[in-house]
């Protein structure tokens, strides 16, 4: 059985200290979790990337070409 680590999925929550999966509520105590990493860059591949700057690109272009 494999259960490969993913630290990414995981936060310490500051109130009680619990490793909990990452999510917008602590499943140990309830309690709201910072929610800074919902996105890192390791989650996201290059196309992915790739396509977030085309996208603030092509944003851009269109303001300024109205
Ligand atoms: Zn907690």
């Amino acid at each position: 059985m494999n259960q490969p680590e993913k630290p990414e999925q995981t936060v310490t929550c500051p109130n009680c200290q619990a490793v909990v999966p990452a999510g917008p509520l602590c499943e140990n105590c309830g309690q709201p979790l910072p929610a800074r990493k919902w996105y890192s860059l390791k989650g996201l591949n290059a196309a992915e990337i790739f396509l977030l700057i085309l996208g603030s690109i092509m944003l851009l272009v269109g303001l300024v070409a109205v």
